[in-house]
């Protein structure tokens, strides 16, 4: 059965007014205001003359205002594309101009890094009140009269819910047309996953993010407590499970590790903190057992992306000896394996891997070429959707998934994957983290190049780490060059950025 998750938010405030429904810095607002910022919200957007369908683009940091505001674009059935803050500016004009947003919420430091001017076409609203970035949000909502109701909608599966860019890992953002049925499948997830009303769930990831979006629009819809940070720091969130009592937790895999090497680790006490959930990035598995032995509880991985189709998940806790997986294909998904040719693999080859479900995107916003370019039809004539990634399944079933395509190295004709590489230099007991990147090379098309951040306190030569490292690879495995670098380039969701490396590596060998 298909629902809406601003109705059942508003279900919740009539059921529990006085249950806390978000925590974020030194803000409590119960389900009561939680509605009430909500209409307000709802009631302004339509004011404003944003109608269903109509597109609101948000580009802040995480504040309440935002919660609210996303809320109220659902409740009028207005789209919100939510846009990274740490985009640039180039790509984020890129994004409005695609959202053809009638209106763009901010706050003063987005303004004060990309200057767009505000307009009658497209007026912006300051979340932050600060008026550098347009009208003041409190003003805006002033505006509503006392006690307005907003023009009640009929969402139907169909209707575009969110239209969210891709994270740029490999190029300029996606824009993903999300439907309310697609968001509801997400909300059914989390029902079995034993989101509830008892549930206190703990954010710190940005909300332009699917992965905080797969936990943040359940929790409310679910009458659960949302407990949001507005930058992540690992002290902080420790203090803040235990005060807040978290029950629930979304987090990226390098927020693992900094959580399990923070002081406070060992003396916090996370034993309500049982439902544990990782996706975004590759999640180590000597991470995943570390994190298995030292915060006991359910773990569990997802493989996914923001276009949906592709769906595994891991339940690290029920199969200690899959960590090296990204686990199984969800109940509802279907995967397959594909070849350079499009042509299907049999069961067990390594090809990209292409997958249907429930929840899958429309397509890229206004971008048909490129929908048609990330789709696979079946010879049956099913739709699928196609990852970039390389993986494999194992006579279980699960996958062992391999590196992106567009990270695949050719050189000498041969195909190197970078995670192969990777893998071998992490056995290092002074390596805490490497990428291996492709790098130019006249004689083989391509070689690797590995970057290495060294463990603290240890301070190994580069060129006995590359000769470690090339005495155990294959020969077209061995690389060219290895540097050590202070950290890797990140993005704010922790996915390692190698086409920045790449850029790096070009600069300084120029
Ligand atoms: P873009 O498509 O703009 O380059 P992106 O692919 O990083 O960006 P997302 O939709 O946020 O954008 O991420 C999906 C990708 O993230 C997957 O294709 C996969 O490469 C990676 N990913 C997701 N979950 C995992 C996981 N559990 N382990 C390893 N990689 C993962
Ligand atoms: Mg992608």
């Amino acid at each position: 059965p298909f629902g809406s998750i601003p109705a059942l938010v508003l279900a919740q405030a009539q059921e529990r007014p006085e249950h806390t429904a978000l925590v974020l810095g030194s803000t409590r607002l119960n389900y009561a205001q939680l509605a009430q910022g909500m209409r307000q919200a709802a009631c302004a957007l339509q004011q404003q003359g944003l109608q269903a369908g109509d597109v609101v683009a948000i580009c802040a940091s995480t504040s309440v205002p935002y919660v609210l505001a996303y809320l109220g674009a659902l409740q009028a059935g207005v789209v919100v594309a939510p846009l990274a803050p740490s985009a640039t500016a180039e790509h984020l004009s890129a994004m409005l101009d695609n959202a053809e947003a009638k209106l763009l919420l901010r706050d003063a430091e987005v303004a004060a890094q990309w200057p767009l001017a505000s307009t009658a076409e497209r007026p912006c609203i300051a979340l932050d009140d600060n008026p550098q970035a347009g009208t003041r949000w409190s003003d805006w909502l002033a505006e509503v009269p006392a006690g307005q109701a907003p023009q009640p909608i009929q969402p139907t599966p169909q209707w575009p819910f969110n239209l969210i860019y891709s994270s740029g890992t490999t190029g300029v953002p996606k824009g993903i047309v999300q439907s309310w049925g697609m968001r509801w499948s997400h909300v059914n997830r989390a029902v079995t996953n034993g989101y509830g009303t008892d549930a206190v769930s703990l954010c710190a990831t940005p909300l332009y993010s699917n992965t905080t979006l797969v936990a943040v629009l359940p929790t409310l819809a679910l009458g659960g407590t949302l407990v949001m940070m507005r930058k992540f720091d690992a002290a902080q969130y420790l203090q803040l499970a235990q005060a807040e009592r978290a029950t629930h937790t979304m987090l990226v895999p390098v927020q693992y590790q900094r959580l399990l090497d923070c002081p406070a680790f060992d003396q916090t006490d996370l034993t309500l903190l049982q439902n544990k959930f990782c996706t975004s990035a590759p999640f180590k598995t000597a991470l995943k057992s570390e994190v298995l032995r030292r915060w006991p509880g359910r773990l569990i991985e997802y493989y996914g992306m923001t276009e949906g189709g592709v769906r595994c998940e891991l339940h690290c806790h029920q199969f200690p000896d899959k960590l090296h997986t990204v686990g199984r294909a969800g109940p509802d998904a279907d995967l397959r394996f594909i070849d350079e040719e499009g042509q299907e693999l049999p069961k067990g080859a390594q090809g990209e891997i292409v997958g249907r479900s429930a929840g899958m995107m429309t397509g890229y916003h206004r971008q048909p070429d490129k929908t048609r370019e990330a789709e696979w039809i079946s010879p049956s004539g099913e739709r699928f959707i196609r990852s970039g990634d390389v993986g494999q399944m194992d006579a279980d079933g699960f996958i062992v998934l391999g590196d992106r395509k567009k990270d695949m190295i050719i050189t000498g004709g041969f195909n190197v994957y970078p995670s192969d590489i990777e893998a071998v230099m992490l056995q290092h007991p002074e390596v805490r983290e490497c990428a291996v990147i492709g790098v130019p090379s006249d004689a083989w098309g391509e070689s690797p190049v590995a970057y290495v951040v060294t463990q603290p306190g240890s301070s190994p030569q580069a060129a006995d780490l590359q000769q470690w490292l090339n005495s155990r690879v294959g020969k077209t495995q061995r690389v060219a060059d290895l540097v050590i670098h202070a950290q890797l380039p990140r993005s704010e969701i922790g996915k390692v950025l190698k086409r920045e490396l790449r850029t790096l590596y070009a600069s300084q060998a120029s």
